[in-house]
């Protein structure tokens, strides 16, 4: 609940051009490595906060979430950053970005470990739909996907048991095969993918008999997602981790979870409002009357006040959605409707007739100034 804005922690300011949020974050994660400041714990703190701080802001879908949603909508879950991120976390994570370039300082720096360069594997990506009420209270669900993990047999390698992995004579290792063409330009080389290896390098001798050298197997998981309470329609959660394993060992990708708003039947949603439509009799809004009205807790009972006009809006604080960041809650706005009836029996009609002539039912014709959606924004401003 505590923790820094994101572009505060970087320094930079909320337009900030992802070249400019990875020049920040280099800046700062060199400033507070571990290797130059060893045994300093509130260095080690703002290094992980820096970085989780990046992982959000390089990251396009993350950042909308968390520009929209805050800390909650950027990440969640176990995977997540709720936990923190550990030291060996940031180093496997962030390896290839840094290792690219080429004259930055930072080479070498996230090569810990020895395997470096891990790679990441795809992401998971899975809809998953949600009451109104469990939006309402956040919810605790359990989630059934296939995902790739690593495979026990060869513990990832893809290599039979005792067998090992040896470069490949294709590409003597680099990944890479070169063609040399002859142009009417004079000679080009082109380089592509190792077809043999598929760029990596290395082959393995002999295949594992479970995975067949994919160093993966597809398992049936059950993973337990706690969902907070004001989740919106389309929003994406994240838990890092629960995506892929690629093949052959690296990152799991990340698993996304797109929220589905089931709607309700009766309450309809607006960000935390909610707006319930009312319609009453024609002698209730004149008498005025208690009436039961739904919300996410159960009904409860509205009193009309006599001579309540068509189009009125009452407002019941608090009784709408906890938002994203559970700091605030919303309203139910109930919207007043009067019923006319249509189908009168001969004797209604000569009822109503006489109601005509009454000087009391003749409306007067004050306009009243403002139209129902300027007294809905004022409701929501
Ligand atoms: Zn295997
Ligand atoms: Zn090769």
């Amino acid at each position: 609940m505590n923790k820094r804005d994101y572009y505060e922690v970087l320094g930079v300011g909320r337009q900030a051009s992802e070249d400019e949020i990875k020049k920040a974050y280099r800046k700062i994660a060199m400033q507070y490595h571990p290797d130059k400041n060893p045994n300093n714990p509130s260095a080690e703190e703002k290094f992980k906060e820096a970085a989780e701080a990046y992982d959000v802001l390089s990251n396009a879908q993350k950042r909308q979430q968390y520009d929209r949603f805050g800390h909650q909508g950027a990440s969640m879950g176990s995977g997540g950053f709720q936990g923190g991120f550990s030291m060996e976390d940031i180093f496997s994570r962030f390896n290839d970005i840094f290792s690219n370039q080429q004259s930055s300082p930072f080479d070498g720096f996230f090569n810990r470990g020895g395997e470096g360069g891990r790679r990441k594997g795809s992401n998971l990506r899975i809809k998953l739909k949600l009451t109104l009420d469990e939006i309402a209270n956040g919810v605790e669900k359990k989630i059934k996907l296939d995902r790739h993990v690593s495979c026990n047999t060869c513990k990832g390698t893809g290599a039979k048991n005792g067998t090992s992995l040896r470069t490949c004579n294709t590409c003597q290792g680099t990944g890479q095969v070169r063609k040399v063409m002859n142009t009417m330009l004079g000679q080009m080389v082109s380089a592509s993918t190792c077809p043999t290896c598929n760029g990596e390098g290395k082959v393995i001798e002999e295949r594992c008999d479970v995975c067949h050298g994919d160093g993966r197997t597809l398992a049936k998981e059950e993973i337990s997602v706690r969902i907070p309470a004001g989740v919106a329609d389309g929003m994406q959660l994240a838990m890092s981790g629960k995506g892929n394993v690629p093949p052959r060992g690296g990152v799991a990708g990340d698993l996304l979870i797109v929220i589905e708003e089931i709607p309700h039947e009766q309450l309809q949603r607006d960000g935390k409002n909610l707006i319930y439509e009312l319609t009453i009799s024609f002698p209730d809004a004149v008498l005025g009357a208690e009436v039961a009205i739904p919300t996410l807790e159960g009904a409860h009972t509205l009193k009309i006040e006599q001579g309540t006009q068509s189009g009125k809006i009452v407002r019941l604080r608090g009784k709408g959605l906890r938002d994203i960041e559970g700091y605030d809650r919303g309203d139910l706005l109930v919207h007043i409707n009067i019923w006319t009836p249509q189908n009168l029996t001969k004797q209604e009609r000569e009822l109503i007739e006489q109601l005509r002539d009454i000087k009391s039912v003749t409306p007067k014709q004050e306009r009243n100034s403002k139209s129902f959606f300027e007294r809905m924004r004022e409701f929501f401003q």
